[in-house]
């Protein structure tokens, strides 16, 4: 038995930990420059290691994996990847999202796994379509939101402009942090509107950073004939709302910082500004009760499977984010799913470009469990309670096809495969009750040509794609009593998906329609929250 003091040494010690941590994803839309973002943000935190907590796993070096051919090829991202460093003392926990509207769901899984976000806005082309989505996802689940306008070195829009489309658009109010000081090839630098001071964008980057006070800055814009960005700093000084930490948590407003990432400019800003203000790990709803992130015992929740991070080792990640209490290496779980017992001997932290055994980790952390298909989706681990963290969500496809064996001999192992791969969640799969052939669910159309690649890299499986006439799938609940009459009378139309509930096919949404007013005690959804 630890003595109590003991005890309040370790409880001191996790709510420290939490207390530090910052975990956050950036939401954009492609080409506003995430990628440039994401690699200054590590350039000033990456290189460091967490002292202590992990050691070197030396061959694994390549994070990312040789099959995502198509990832190269069309230069888009297809993987979500964590990424974890430390910068002024937090530690900060980035999910990366791909930015490919195609990868939707694994995108808001991923949302589903962290404290605050940073949305990313080109300066000249303001707020687009995938950043609206995103912020939408955001805001059911009460994210609070940064933003970085970028891409302040080219020609922009006139900030007061983006400010009023944020708030417009988005119903977000905004509060300025910093302010861009001209733009293009006027562009000085970012005024800080609470220090007074400015920040000048110089060729060495911002890690040399300059900074002038309001005489200087006057005279540097007269001598470059730019004195009316004084006058736009002042009107922005009085006539901007202030940052309301409140506000912010609660989503209701959005600081605002303002740079260009390809010119390393802004970037120091944004990190301060996320270890000032970001929340620290929330509190997790589960089935039975919320719980706490400074709680001493260990849980967590599984929100990605990877396969094939290193193609050497044939392993599938599962990614679990930790929502209290400490976990250790070796340390035994409750996988509450199956009711097993689980040893955790090499859970691992990702950085930039390796991966590291993870010693401990703390709530809001994003650690990496190898295991063989024995964590899904959804999944809780805990120290014990029988408990289960709600709300990692699964969307309805957009697209079915029928899959089409070129060597049927090979019917057995495409049955394991597809198996495999939906419980990763890389594809749907819902197996008609009347026994006839699987149907495969997509939610992109991207998915079928990285399914297609997976079965031909993993599997030596060659497959085509049939269509059927089904071209819609909704999850059915509601009472027990209603969802068995119903599933009685439409025997033809019911399919199971992997974790054996129901779903009703339909051919179109008129066929659907049809169905869900003849069956008004019948639930038919569109996102099935796993559970
Ligand atoms: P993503 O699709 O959002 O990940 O965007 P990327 O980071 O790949 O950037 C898209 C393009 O914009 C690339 O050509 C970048 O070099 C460029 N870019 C990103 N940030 C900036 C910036 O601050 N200024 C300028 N001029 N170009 C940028």
């Amino acid at each position: 038995m630890s003595s109590p003091s003991a005890a309040t040494a370790a409880e001191n010690r996790i709510r420290a930990e939490v207390g530090r941590r910052r975990t956050f994803a950036i939401i954009s839309h492609p080409d506003a420059g995430k990628t440039t973002l994401t690699e200054k943000l590590l350039l000033f935190g990456g290189a460091i290691q967490l002292a202590g907590q992990v050691r070197a796993r030396g061959e694994n070096r390549r994070t990312r994996s040789d099959w995502m051919k198509i990832e190269r090829e069309r230069g888009i991202s297809v993987v979500t990847s964590v990424m974890t460093f430390e910068y002024g003392g937090h530690v900060f926990n980035l999910l990366d999202t791909p930015g490919h509207e195609d990868f939707s769901e694994d995108t808001y899984r991923t949302l589903t796994a962290v404290d605050s976000a940073v949305m990313v806005i080109d300066a000249a082309k303001g707020i687009e379509a995938r950043t609206r989505k995103l912020f939408e996802v955001c805001r059911l689940r009460d994210i609070p939101i940064v933003t970085f306008v970028n891409k302040l070195d080219r020609e922009a829009r006139d900030p007061f402009e983006t400010l009023d489309e944020i708030e417009k658009t988005l119903a977000l109010d905004t509060a300025p942090v910093t302010w861009p000081v001209g733009s293009g090839r006027d562009f000085v630098g970012t005024y800080d509107l609470a220090s007074r001071r400015t920040r000048l964008m110089n060729e060495k980057g911002e890690d040399h950073r300059d900074e002038i006070d309001d005489a200087a800055l006057d005279e540097l814009l007269a001598a470059r004939h730019l004195s009316d960005k004084r006058e736009e700093i002042e009107i922005a000084r009085e006539g901007t709302a202030r940052f309301d930490v409140q506000a912010f948590r609660e989503g209701h407003l959005t600081p605002v910082f303002w740079g260009s990432a390809l010119r390393n400019f802004g970037i120091k800003d944004l990190l301060d500004g996320l270890g000032a203000f970001a929340p620290a790990p929330r509190d997790q709803r589960a089935d039975t009760r919320e719980v706490h992130a400074d709680e001493e015992k260990m849980s967590a929740f599984v929100f990605k499977i990877q396969a094939n991070m290193d193609p050497n080792h044939r392993d599938r990640i599962a990614f679990v984010r930790l929502c209290s209490g400490r976990l250790q290496r070796g340390m035994k779980v409750r996988h509450v799913r199956s009711g097993k017992t689980m040893s955790l001997h090499t859970p691992q932290f990702f950085f930039a470009q390796e991966r590291q055994l993870a010693e401990e980790a703390f709530a809001g952390d994003v650690v990496g469990l190898p295991n063989h298909g024995t964590l899904r989706i959804g999944d809780t681990l805990t120290e014990g309670e029988d408990l289960t963290f709600v709300g990692v969500p699964s969307f309805a496809p957009e697209i079915l096809r029928r899959l089409r064996l070129e060597d049927a001999m090979k019917a057995k192992k495409l049955k394991q495969a597809m198996q495999e791969l939906a419980e990763e969640g890389v594809v749907q799969l819902f197996r008609p009750v009347d026994g006839s052939p699987a149907l495969v669910g997509f939610v992109g159309a991207l998915q079928l040509d990285v399914l297609q690649n997976r079965l031909e890299q993993e599997y030596g499986l060659e497959v085509g794609f049939e269509t059927s006439q089904y071209n819609m799938a909704r999850w059915v609940g509601g009472e027990r009593q209603a969802v068995a009459d119903f599933a009685a009378a439409n025997r033809s139309a019911l399919a199971e998906d992997v974790d054996g509930d129901p779903v009703l096919l339909s051919s179109s949404g008129y066929a659907f329609n049809y169905v869900r007013e003849k069956w008004p005690s019948v639930r038919f959804t569109d996102v099935k929250e796993i559970q």
